[in-house]
């Protein structure tokens, strides 16, 4: 019994086959999904897969990739209003993506904060995207201080993750963590005690060895949970059952399966 906390089921890649990737995902034992929002104007499509399957969870939020395009809309009032939705149990992913930049830095940051402030109107955990951008993520979150929530495909250092674990977020490690030249990352994965660790697959994106270059889906989380339980010394089982537990705990609002 795995999550994959991050994926993008609505992504046009799922378009053709988005049953049998499903059907998948169980036969590898992914029991519950978490699809995540990039843009509001999807938020609705991404709803109806909610509500089409018990297992599958949801969040609303603009990508910081896609800020620019929110700055002036009532950001704050939509997220507010989405978020209602039962299958709605976090928002995201928002945060600060300075590696590409793809919307001006100042506009991610206010799309950031208007994210960390409804989550903490509706008590819902935010899903963090943050790239190249350590100092101005923390700034953010400290000044909206008292969010729950997680760092997603962490991609940063040991001292990012314990500046996280010290704010009370989760990290979630990808299939990233599977990649033979990902040594400094795997060094944070010993680092971060298992009781804080979510894993997810980010698909269609960043498949994992051996899938590597493919397009990536939710039941490929078993290969990074195999890379974890390695790099822990435990059982699969083990971090199953923890992975498990912790996604329920930070995402109090989604319904465990019986
Ligand atoms: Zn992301
Ligand atoms: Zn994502």
């Amino acid at each position: 019994m795995l999550v994959d906390s991050h994926c993008h089921l609505n992504f046009p890649e799922f378009k053709e086959d988005l049953p049998d990737v499903l059907r998948r995902a169980k036969l590898n034992g992914i029991h519950t999904l978490l699809t995540i929002n990039t843009r509001l104007s999807e938020a609705r499509e991404i709803q109806v897969i909610a509500d089409a399957h018990s297992n599958i969870f949801c969040t609303v939020g603009v990508h910081p990739h896609d800020a620019q395009d929110y700055a002036s809309t009532d950001l704050k009032q939509q997220i507010l209003e989405l978020a209602q939705h039962p299958k709605v149990v976090g928002l995201g992913e928002t945060g600060l993506d300075y590696y590409y930049n793809n919307s001006p830095a100042a506009e991610q940051i206010e799309s950031f904060e208007i994210h960390l402030q409804a989550a903490k109107e509706l008590d819902l955990p935010v899903v963090v995207h943050t790239r190249n951008a350590d100092t101005d993520t923390l700034g953010c979150m400290d000044r909206d201080s008292g969010s729950k929530g997680v760092f997603h495909c962490f991609s940063g250092g040991v001292e990012m993750a314990r500046a996280g674990l010290e704010r009370g977020y989760f990290i979630s490690f990808s299939g990233i963590i599977t990649f033979k030249k990902a040594e400094e990352l795997q060094e944070v994965v010993k680092y971060v005690p298992l009781d804080r660790i979510l894993v997810e697959t980010d698909a269609p994106f960043l498949a994992p060895i051996p899938h590597r270059g493919k397009r990536n889906e939710p039941a490929f989380t078993l290969h990074t949970a195999e890379r974890v339980a390695e790099l822990k010394g435990v059982s699969l089982q083990e971090v199953a059952t923890q992975t498990t537990d912790n996604f329920f705990n930070l995402f109090k609002k989604a319904r465990r399966p019986s």
